[in-house]
Parts: structure tokens; sequence; C-alpha cells
């Protein structure tokens, strides 16, 4: 796994380029408040395969149940259909294109954990369950995977040092949305975030 601050700001990055509106900043701030909900659904859904986390903290060892079934495809849709069937309940507005963003914010934490150093087994991640149960992990790290053998080692410098890698990787990105919105306004296209 990488830390949840690689998987905050991809799926913050997700979040943005769905809610930012119509290439105009200046319905921004209206947009972000109206659909705060929005954002803070894509955040729960991009961290969510780190549910799994929570039994290990029963048992002492938060990786005794780590990087399995929640790592998979098959979590991945479940959990953005879930999700979207019960926004949509209460916001009917939000067509497919809200449920694209719930599954690509899902799958972005299986992307990061690719791309993350793993030194314990299970190495990788389970990405293509149920259609079959091989573990794949990039063979080269660009996040560091952070200490997490129980809640004690969650507070050591490593950790730290792990958070400030996942921002500075993930900046850009985050940045390439907002100046992607700004070229939209540049060139005034309309961009509708409702269906
Ligand atoms: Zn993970």
């Amino acid at each position: 796994m990488s830390s949840p601050v690689s998987h905050g700001m991809i799926g913050l990055s997700l979040g943005l380029a769905y809610v930012l509106p119509k290439g105009s900043w200046r319905y921004a701030w209206s947009a972000f408040r109206e659909k705060w909900g929005l954002l803070a659904a894509t955040l729960f859904l991009s961290g969510s395969p780190d549910l799994d986390l929570l039994p290990g903290l029963w048992v002492g060892n938060l990786n005794a149940f780590h990087h399995a079934y929640t790592h998979t495809l098959g979590w991945v849709f479940l959990m953005s259909a879930g999700v979207y069937l019960c926004w949509r309940s209460f916001h009917p507005e939000d067509g497919w294109r809200c449920f694209v963003l719930f599954f690509l914010a899902a799958l972005s934490h299986l992307g990061i954990d690719y791309l993350t150093e793993d030194t314990s087994y299970p190495y990788g991640v389970m990405a293509f369950w149920p259609f079959q149960s091989d573990y794949f992990l990039f063979n080269r790290s660009y996040f560091l995977g952070p200490e997490k053998a129980n809640v004690a080692a969650l507070f050591q410098w490593h950790n730290v040092k792990v958070m400030i890698v996942d921002f500075l990787v993930c900046l850009p990105i985050l940045l390439a949305v907002l100046v992607w919105k700004w070229a939209l306004k540049q060139r005034g296209r309309r961009w509708k975030w409702s269906s």
C-alpha cells in the first residue's frame, strides 16, 4: 500500500476534474459547496481498499488481512456501484459519468499500490480477481511503502518521508487538473458535470 496522501490526492484530482464547473473559475466555489458530498464519496472510494486494515487492528497485525480481496477489480466494481446507487438515490441528476468517476477513484487505489514498493507478502495486488488470483507489482516503485506492522509502527519518521514522497509525486497530477480546467476557461469551452 501507499499512504493515504497519494490515494487522497489522486481521488481529489479525479473529483475536481468532475466537479469544477463549466470552464469558469467564477462558479468554482459554489460548485465545490454544492458537490462537496460527491468529493467526499470520491475520496472515500479512492481509499476504500485499505479498509482491510481495520480487521487487522482486531488481531494486532495491520497486515493480517491486507492486500487481498479489497484490492481487486471485483471490490472496485462492487464498492463504486454501491456508493453510486446510494448517491443516485439522493442526487438523481448525477448520471453514468458519476459512476465512472467513482469507479476510477476506487480503481486508482489499485494503480497506486501497483506502483508502490511492497516488502511484505503477498507482494502487489490481486488486481483481476474474480477473473484470476495472480498478484501484480510493477518492477519499479514510484511510491514508498509505509511501515504498518501495528499501530505503534505508524508513528515513525519513515512514514513522514513516505507521505512527503506521495505528495511530491501526486502534486503535478493535481496541478495538471487545475491547469486543464484553466485551459478550458481560456478556450471558452463549456463543460457540464451533470447529465
Ligand atoms: Zn491499498
